[in-house]
């Protein structure tokens, strides 16, 4: 890791060790700062904010592929971060923040609509991995997105179990404002803060909210340019 937010750290963690040994500081108060959820999440986040910059400037670095990386995690994951993103084959999460193997803990269906199914996996990336950081991401001429969009305008009913999705993204639908593709950059975005409000009927995610263990944020992709920004 090389991001600044992370040298910061090293720096806290160096002075806090001093402090430690002159006495100042417990023990303990060094260790607990070094896994600190929030700090993590805030490392995590500094992590992928790096890894998209290096993707949108096509100066990828691959990190994690090698067959020594694929070795050392065998037994183990502790995945940075969870990503809950649309199946859309152009958001690949692990390309577009230039992460590798154990990097992220990946959950996708098309809009990132959720099911008991999607919430428990989750629920394990957080409970079991404890992963500090869940990001939630919608995209750029999202196709789960413009297919409600036009279930909604022609009052017709989606086919099979594509009407689920459907019915999950209309209130998004009904919250876009402006005109045209403002319009449909802020329905996807109602979209993905609707997500995240439906992430709190877990009463797993919002424990670990609520203490601190996890942070919850938004975002949103662009294709053309390759930028991810994080939702206020
Ligand atoms: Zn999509």
């Amino acid at each position: 890791m090389s991001s600044s937010a992370s040298v910061t750290r090293r720096v806290f963690l160096r002075q806090a060790a001093l402090l430690a040994a002159a006495g100042y500081l417990l023990p303990s108060a060094v260790a607990r700062a070094a896994t600190d959820p929030q700090s993590l999440a805030e490392q995590a986040l500094a992590t992928l904010r790096a890894g998209n910059l290096r993707f949108q400037q096509g100066r990828l670095q691959h990190p994690h592929e090698t067959l020594q990386r694929r070795h050392e995690i065998v037994r183990r994951q502790a995945p940075l971060a969870t990503v809950l993103a649309c199946s859309d084959s152009r958001e690949s999460p692990e390309l577009i923040f230039d992460q590798g193997l154990g990097d992220l803990f990946v959950v996708r269906t098309a809009g990132h609509v959720l099911d008991d199914a999607v919430v428990g996996t989750l629920e394990y990336a957080v409970q079991e991995l404890q992963v500090p950081l869940l990001v939630v991401m919608g995209h750029q001429s999202c196709g789960a997105v413009a297919a409600t969009l036009q279930s909604v305008e022609s009052t017709r009913l989606a086919a099979g179990q594509m009407e689920t999705l459907v019915d999950a993204i209309r209130p998004a639908v009904l919250l876009g404002q402006g005109a045209g593709e403002a319009r449909f950059t802020s329905i996807v975005q109602a979209n993905v803060r609707l997500t995240m409000e439906r992430l709190a009927n877990s009463r797993l995610l919002l424990e670990a909210v609520a203490q601190q263990r996890l942070r919850i944020v938004g975002a949103y992709y662009e294709l053309e340019s390759g930028i991810v920004q994080f939702l206020a």
